[in-house]
């Protein structure tokens, strides 16, 4: 049993310390080599877990000298071989893509139609609670091309919806001296052939930009969903977080995005009971979520992550007002957007055919995403047949249009109109 990923590389040695049942703690730096760490390990072998180091020290401060020195770094997701007998021996298939001298390493494990792609790695803001930036680095995007290569590849393997990943979207191309590249990437996605739905996931609110929302309010297949992490909004406990905004400034973002797309989908993530929030404060982020009308919501109570500058806060609540306050905002957050999800009832969907239903009661159904709904964090449509027999043959990869005639908390009941949509 070998641990990788984010808690392997941030805490390395005292990893391996905490779990001898692991055989190895391997950080990113193993990465470029790892069919032979694992090779050693398997042969009965040592490899010492790294003593980890602040990885944004690793780049240059200033972003745009950074894509020279990002070849000299392990990012995880932006893996290329250089030439085709590079390629490890052991994957012998499956690589995306064949053709290009710089073509990543990625092979699929599932046949789902909805994969995501890399954009970026890194974070270069500091919000006070979050440890992320010191082992994932520096801000550093992927090149376009290599994003368009990665996706015309997952086309090929049947991807109907592409979702772009990164710790901060809204900030892509900084370091490639054109602050709005995903304005002008967007499209040159969409147009992939047999590419239905991209996505974009994780965008920062105080990054973004009147031209950002037209094009992702106006470009075909590109969805109008708003993944915007606020946090909070009273404006004490935000200076604190070390983020920007307030309550009215949020409302008017959602307000804006909703005048140019009325049913476009937004979620957020909150953390309550952070040092220093007050009644008050609580009772704004209340205000807030009551009027935001979010389609799915996160709530976090707050808890110190190692090494960040919010753990060393003097004024922290008691663990029990923490509890309280995650236990009032979760329950509010639900009844939120369930109503939200009610909202939807009689619009028509575009829905992307993911599985068959498992749930007993709903034999034979088929459950699917529309366009506000994201896989695996937001709701989901389930698919209702009713026109007997005269149904397409719904399969994974399909759109449909669909109605909204009910609702099951965050989730959809929508009866398909029996045509594929709008290709
Ligand atoms: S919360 Fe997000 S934006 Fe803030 S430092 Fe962490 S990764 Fe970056």
């Amino acid at each position: 049993m070998v641990a990788v990923g984010c808690m392997a590389e941030r805490y390395g040695k005292e990893l391996a310390e905490a779990l001898p049942e692991a055989d190895g703690v391997l950080g990113f730096d193993d990465y470029a080599d790892i069919s032979n760490r694992l090779q050693t390990i398997l042969s009965g072998g040592n490899v010492e877990a790294h003593t980890p180091r602040d990885r944004r020290k690793l780049l240059p401060l200033s972003p745009v000298e950074r894509q020279e020195a990002a070849a000299t770094v392990a990012l995880p997701g932006h893996g290329t071989v250089d030439a085709p007998e590079n390629v490890p021996s052991d994957l012998p298939e499956g690589l995306a893509p064949a053709s290009g001298p710089r073509a990543p390493l990625r092979r699929r494990l599932d046949t789902s139609p909805v994969a995501s792609v890399k954009l970026a790695s890194g974070c270069d803001r500091r919000c006070s609670f979050c440890a992320i930036p010191s082992f994932r680095g520096s801000f550093v995007s992927r090149r376009p091309s290599d994003v368009l290569n990665e996706t015309r590849w997952l086309a090929e393997q049947g991807v109907k919806e592409v979702m772009l990943v990164s710790e901060n979207n809204t900030s892509y191309g900084k370091d490639l001296g054109d602050i709005r590249l995903l304005e002008t990437l967007l499209p040159e996605l969409a147009a992939v052939d047999g590419i239905e739905r991209v996505r974009v996931s994780y965008l920062q609110p105080a990054e973004m930009r009147p031209g950002l929302i037209d094009v992702l309010t106006s470009t075909e297949k590109v969805v109008p969903y708003f993944d915007l992490s606020f946090q909070h909004s009273a404006p004490d406990v935000l200076r604190a977080m070390r983020r920007f905004g307030d309550t009215d400034r949020f409302l008017e973002l959602l307000e804006t995005i909703r005048s140019k797309a009325p049913t476009a989908g937004a979620r957020s993530n909150f953390i309550v009971g952070f040092p220093g929030e007050t009644e008050a404060d609580f009772a704004e982020l209340e205000r807030f979520i009551t009027h935001a009308r979010l389609d799915a919501i996160g709530v976090f109570g707050y808890s110190d992550e190692d090494g960040t500058e919010a753990a060393t806060y003097e004024n922290k609540l008691d663990q029990d007002v923490v509890d309280e306050r995650l236990a009032h905002l979760s329950r509010l957050a639900e009844e939120l957007t369930a109503q939200r999800a009610e909202e939807r009832i009689g619009e028509t969907l575009e829905v992307l055919v993911e599985s068959e239903s498992d749930d007993e009661d709903e034999a034979g159904g088929w459950i699917g995403r529309a366009a506000h709904q994201a896989p695996e964090t937001d709701g989901q449509v389930l698919l209702l047949t009713t026109d007997g027999g005269a149904a397409p043959e719904l399969a994974p990869g399909r759109m449909v249009r669909a109605k909204v005639v009910g609702t099951e908390g965050v989730d959809l009941v929508a009866e398909c109109l029996f045509e594929e949509a709008g290709r």
